[in-house]
Order: C-alpha cells, then structure tokens, then sequence
C-alpha cells in the first residue's frame, strides 16, 4: 500500500498507473507533477490525480513512491530536480523504454545508485500519447520488467514489484542489458521499421493515390508509425547500442532478401519466407 504516490509526467503510461492504483485501493493521495499546468488540470479533471505541483520538489515531498513517467530524454532533469527532496526511504522507479540509460543517468546525478531506487518497464502502451488516453486496464495481465540495480534494496524491489501487481500486471525481473537487447529487437526495432516505412511513402509523388489501395495489413503494419516522435526519438538515442546491433541484423536480411529478389531466386525467398512464417506462427500473445 502506498501512502502518497507522486507521478511525474502524468500522460498514457503514468496517467494509466495513477488509474489502475486508485482503482485497486493500492495508494492513499496522488500527486502529479509535470511542466505544464494545462496538462495537469486535465488530469485533476479526469479524476487521475488529487492535486499536482509544477515544483518537482515540493511535489515530491513526503511522497514515499516517486514514478518517473516522462519521455527518457527528460529523465536526467528530473532526476536533477528530485534529488534532494525525496525523503530518506522514498521509492523511486521509472517506467521508461531503455533500461541501462537509466541507471547511467542516475549513477550520474545521485552520484551512486541509491538503495530506493528500481528501474521498471512496462511493456504496455498504446500509439497514443497524454492523459486523455490513460485507462486503468492498459497493464493488465501485461508484462512489467523490474531491472534492479546492484543497489536496489529487497525491499524496494518489493514494493515496487505490490505496485506493478496492484495495477494488474505480471512482473519479472531482468538485468538492464538483457532488457535493452530484447526490447530493441521486439519494439524499438519494429518501430523505426514502421517510421521507415511511412517515410518513405510520405516521401513518393504519388503519396495520397499509394494509401488509397492500403488495406487491412499495412494499417496493422504501421499502426505504430503513429506514435509519439518526441518519445521514439528518445528511446532510439538512449537505447542506440542495441538498436544499431539489431538494425544491421535486419540490414543483412533486407539486403539478402533484395539479392534474392534481383537474382529471381524464388527458392531463397520461400525459405526465408517459411522460416519467418513458422515463428510468427508459433507466436501467441
Ligand atoms: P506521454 O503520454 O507523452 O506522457 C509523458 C508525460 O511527461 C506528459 O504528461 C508530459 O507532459 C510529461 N513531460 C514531458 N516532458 C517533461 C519534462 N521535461 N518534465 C516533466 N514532465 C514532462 O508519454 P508516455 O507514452 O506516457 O511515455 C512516458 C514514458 O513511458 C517514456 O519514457 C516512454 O519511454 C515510456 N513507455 C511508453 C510506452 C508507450 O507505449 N507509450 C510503453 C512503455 C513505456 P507535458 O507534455 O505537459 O510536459
């Protein structure tokens, strides 16, 4: 049970927490802080939050859980702008998409990893951004990645572990490393494919004639081409390591499949297209 829970970027993922808490009973107050009042408001009206502070470090005063719910890019300003505020046995966790940038982020503005502290991911969303598309039922039965730090306190890794629960989801834990790998492949991967995709059919004379014979499997295709830019930006930067590993993975396929293509060699596709076709298959989610 949390008694004062501060959200800090109460949008599609904090916005969603702060519901799926209050409905399970799981925290007393919720508090919001972010860098526009009008965003907040909104929240305040959608009944997401109680009150909310622009100051992050009133805000995160005598909160005893801190969720850091902002695009990964704005992590170490925030962590800046807390770091002398929370009180002594405060939990604090964060809910971005790259895990080692994380924990070299607060390495480097709290000097060295606090005990509170449990990196946490998780692996839910929507292409939809901001507050109005928070819903309570967005982590249910979903995965949350906890990767906790060499610091990270049995307890803390406790409670935020009864957090991730309350709102419904199922946890697992994970060092940071095995997390960015993985997530680049089955996410940040897919999504700059996507990006791609519609960049370069934006980019065609013929654009609005081209989308007009698109059907049901381009719009499933690219549906998350239309996520936040600000937020992929983020995750490209901060998780560029494994990112760029698994693009020249997908580099040498594309490549290989174009070669295949241009030689008329059918065979080389249809294995290739078997194989992909035999996972996907087997794939249950
Ligand atoms: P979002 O809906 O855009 O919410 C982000 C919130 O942070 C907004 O309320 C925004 O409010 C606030 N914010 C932005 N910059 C800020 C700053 N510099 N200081 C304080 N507040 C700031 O984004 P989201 O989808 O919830 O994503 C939030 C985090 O969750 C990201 O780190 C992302 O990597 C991670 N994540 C996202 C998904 C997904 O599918 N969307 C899934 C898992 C994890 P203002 O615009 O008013 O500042």
């Amino acid at each position: 049970m949390i008694r004062r829970l501060c959200v800090i970027g109460v949008g599609l993922i904090g916005g969603s927490l702060a519901l799926a808490l209050r409905r399970a009973g799981h925290c007393g107050q919720i508090v919001g802080a972010g860098r526009h009042a009008a965003t907040l408001e909104r929240a305040l009206a959608l009944g997401v939050i109680d009150g909310y502070d622009l100051d992050l470090a009133q805000a995160v005063a005598g909160a005893d859980m801190v969720v850091l719910a902002v695009p990964m890019g704005a992590m170490a300003e925030v962590m800046a702008a807390i770091r002398d505020h929370l009180a002594s046995d405060a939990i604090l966790t964060d809910v971005g998409s790259a895990k080692g940038a994380v924990v070299q982020t607060a390495r480097a503005v709290f000097g060295a990893l606090p005990p509170t502290l449990v990196p946490g991911h998780p692996v839910a969303g929507t292409e939809n951004s901001g507050v109005e598309a928070a819903f309570p039922e967005l982590f249910q039965g979903r995965r949350v990645i906890l990767t906790p730090t060499e610091a990270s306190s049995p307890a803390a890794i406790a409670a935020v572990r009864a957090m991730w629960e309350a709102a419904g989801a199922v946890v697992e834990e994970m060092d940071a490393h095995t997390h960015d790998q993985m997530l680049a492949a089955t996410s940040h991967l897919p999504h700059v494919v996507a990006f791609a995709l519609m960049h370069t059919l934006a980019q065609m004379d013929a654009q609005s004639e081209v989308l007009r014979y698109a059907a049901g499997g381009f719009r499933d295709f690219t549906r998350i081409a239309s996520s936040d830019p600000v937020m992929w930006r983020d995750i490209c930067l901060t998780n560029a390591p494994a990112l760029l590993d698994t693009l020249d993975r997908f580099r040498a396929d594309l490549d290989e499949l174009t070669r295949a293509i241009a030689a008329g060699d059918g065979a080389r596709l249809e294995t290739v297209f078997r194989e992909a076709k035999r996972t996907r298959d087997a794939f249950r989610h």
